[in-house]
C-alpha cells in the first residue's frame, strides 16, 4: 500500500527561552515550603503566570488565594507565599497584622525595580511608571509608595497628557516585562515632553525578557508561524508573539498547550517559530514538538543569541530544605 509521507518542517526554537531565574525561584520556594512546613501552603496570586505549574503544585498542596482574608481560621499558622510579581507594601503589613507567616517570593528583579522607585521618590520626584494597567507586577510597584506618588504610563496619550507639578522633579521605572522596543519609543518621548526626566539608575526590564524578544527577534523572519507557549495573562509571553509578528513572521499565536494548537489554521508550513514564555514550563514545548512530529517531518534549528547563568538563590528560612531535598 502507499506510504504516507509527511511533509517537511523546520521548527526554529529559540535560545533562550522558557523559565527565567525569578520563576524558578518562586516554584522552588512554594515546593520548599511544602516540604519544611507540609501541606497546606497558601500562595497569594498565581505563583507564576501559568496554569500547568499552578495546577501542579496545588496536587502537592498549595493553595492559591487572591487576598489574604480568604485563608481560613484554622489554617492562620500555615505559611503563605507572595507571587514573584511582587506585591504593595500593604500585603506584607496586612499580612503581620493578622499573625500570618509569610514568605515573599517576589523575583529580587522587581524589587529591584521597586527599590528604584523608592529611591526617586526620596529624591523629591513625582514616579512615573511605565506598564500595563492591573498587570499584578504594575499594581506591586505602585503600591510600595503613598497614593498619588506614581503616576502609570501605557501610550504616548498619557505622556502628552501629563501635568505634573514639577516637571524638573520626575523620575521613571519600567515593569520589568516590557517590549524592549516599544519601551525605547516612550522613553524617548518622555524625555521629549520632560528633558530633564530621570531614569532609573538600573535598567528595569529585566535580563530575561530582553533575551527572550532577541531571540524570537532572530527566529521569526520568514516564518510561516510563530508560535510561543504561556498564558494570556503572562505579560512577557504576550510581548514574545507582538515581537514576532513585527520581525517578520507569517503568523504569531500564544498557546497554552499542544491541545491548543488550532491544526486546521495551521496548513502546510514549511518553518515554524517556537519560543516559551518565562513563566512556561519546556515540558510544554517538548509536547509541542512532539505534536508537529506527528504531523511533519521535523528537523529543528536553533535560533540561540544568549546563554544564560542567572540563579535567584531562595530565603534563608528555605535553605536547609534544599539541601537536605538533594
Ligand atoms: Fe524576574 Fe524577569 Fe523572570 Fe519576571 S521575567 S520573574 S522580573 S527574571
Amino acid at each position: 500500500h502507499a506510504q504516507i509521507t509527511k511533509p517537511p518542517l523546520t521548527i526554529r526554537l529559540c535560545e533562550p527561552r522558557g523559565f527565567c531565574a525569578g520563576v524558578d525561584r518562586a516554584i522552588q520556594i512554594v515546593v520548599l515550603a511544602l516540604k519544611k512546613y507540609g501541606a497546606p501552603v497558601f500562595v497569594r496570586h498565581e505563583i507564576v503566570h501559568n496554569r500547568y505549574v499552578v495546577e501542579g503544585l496545588q496536587q502537592l498542596g498549595a493553595v492559591f488565594v487572591e487576598e489574604l482574608d480568604e485563608i481560613p481560621e484554622e489554617h492562620k499558622n500555615a505559611p503563605v507565599v507572595f507571587s514573584a510579581h511582587g506585591v504593595p507594601k500593604a500585603v506584607p503589613e496586612d499580612a503581620v497584622r493578622r499573625n500570618l507567616f509569610y514568605l515573599d517570593a517576589t523575583c529580587p528583579l522587581v524589587s529591584k525595580v521597586h527599590k528604584q522607585a523608592m529611591r526617586h521618590h526620596r529624591l523629591g520626584r513625582h514616579v512615573l511608571l511605565i506598564g500595563h494597567a492591573g498587570h499584578p507586577e504594575v499594581i506591586g510597584t505602585m503600591g510600595q509608595l503613598p497614593p498619588g506618588a506614581v503616576t502609570l504610563i501605557e501610550t504616548v496619550a498619557d505622556i502628552e497628557r501629563l501635568q505634573p507639578e514639577d516637571p524638573s522633579a520626575l523620575g521613571y521605572v519600567t515593569q520589568t516585562t516590557l517590549s524592549v522596543d516599544d519601551t525605547a519609543g516612550l522613553i524617548r518621548a518622555l524625555e521629549e515632553h520632560f528633558p530633564q526626566v530621570q531614569a532609573a539608575a538600573a535598567e528595569s526590564i529585566c535580563y530575561a525578557t530582553t533575551n527572550r524578544q532577541e531571540a524570537v527577534r532572530m527566529a521569526a523572519p520568514g516564518a510561516d508561524l510563530f508560535l510561543v507557549v504561556g498564558a494570556p495573562n503572562s505579560s512577557n509571553s504576550k510581548r514574545l508573539v507582538e515581537v514576532a509578528e513585527r520581525a517578520g513572521a507569517g503568523r504569531s499565536l500564544l498557546v497554552q498547550r499542544a491541545s491548543e494548537i488550532p491544526w486546521d489554521e495551521v496548513g502546510d508550513i514549511s518553518t515554524l517559530g517556537l519560543s516559551a514564555g518565562a513563566s512556561a514550563p519546556e515540558i510544554i514545548v517538548d509536547e509541542i514538538i512532539e505534536a508537529f512530529r506527528a504531523r511533519f517531518e521535523v528537523s529543528l534549528d536553533l535560533a540561540i543569541t544568549a546563554q544564560e547563568l542567572e540563579n535567584f538563590p531562595v530565603m534563608r528560612a528555605l535553605r536547609d530544605v534544599e539541601l537536605t531535598a538533594a
